[in-house]
């Protein structure tokens, strides 16, 4: 059950424990940003909200952000995770720069690519809100194993987004804490780089194919 809070002026967080999904209530339209697990239900929560017409935009292609798109028809996401998508929506292109406009806010779309090949974060810079997806996040565990990721592009992501660190004072992660601080950005390039050059202790995760790797302030979820 996907459970709304009003979390600061006309911005719900939509959450059933798991995701969180963003809603931007305009004045003739609404903007959602991800869609949650099939069976989290986001097109009703989405309704129990508004009546306007909703556009949607993706931070990235995977399962637990995607899942609901097919209730909302046409969906935003960047080309590189249409390979990620089996079934439901009409897909539209997301780049680098792609502004979305709605009442007060105004995100502009950042290509983060390595959780996914086809991330991005959303950035008011007005508001110094961050919405970066999965890409970083208090604690994690952030998903780093499987085809679909790529370490070495994550890192260099994570650098792009510490160069407008200083310009950003809120970030809400799609799982886990929230909001979190920009600090949060370097910490998890800390770790991530910590990673890369083999310094953090894997221990294989009881049931998914991965070694849980956990670093001074995040975890990954890695395969190498
Ligand atoms: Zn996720």
């Amino acid at each position: 059950m996907t459970e709304t809070k009003l979390f600061m002026d006309h911005f719900y967080i939509l959450d059933d424990g798991r995701v969180r999904q963003f809603l931007i209530v305009g004045e003739d339209e609404a903007l959602l940003i991800d869609t949650g697990f099939p069976d989290s239900h986001v097109y009703e929560a989405v309704q129990s909200i508004t009546d306007l017409p909703v556009r949607v935009v993706l931070t990235h292609g995977d399962m637990d952000h995607a899942g609901g798109m097919k209730d909302f028809g046409k969906c935003r996401l960047h080309k590189a995770d249409w390979q990620l998508i089996k079934d439901g929506a009409e897909l539209e292109p997301l780049q680098e720069g792609d502004i979305f406009q709605c009442g007060e806010y105004c995100l502009e779309t950042l290509e983060i690519p390595g959780h996914t090949y086809g991330s991005v974060a959303f950035f008011d810079r007005e508001k110094k809100l961050l919405l970066p997806g999965d890409s970083v996040q208090k604690d994690g565990p952030i998903y780093m194993f499987g085809m679909h990721r790529n370490l070495d592009l994550y890192i260099e992501s994570q650098r792009k987004l510490c160069a407008i660190a200083d310009q950003v004072e809120t970030i809400i992660p799609c799982h886990h804490d929230y909001p979190i601080g920009p600090e949060y950005i370097e910490r998890n390039l800390e770790d991530a780089e910590a990673l890369r050059r083999g310094e953090l202790p894997g221990e294989k995760h009881p049931f998914m194919p991965c070694f849980s790797c956990k670093g001074k302030w995040t975890e990954f979820y890695y395969d190498k």
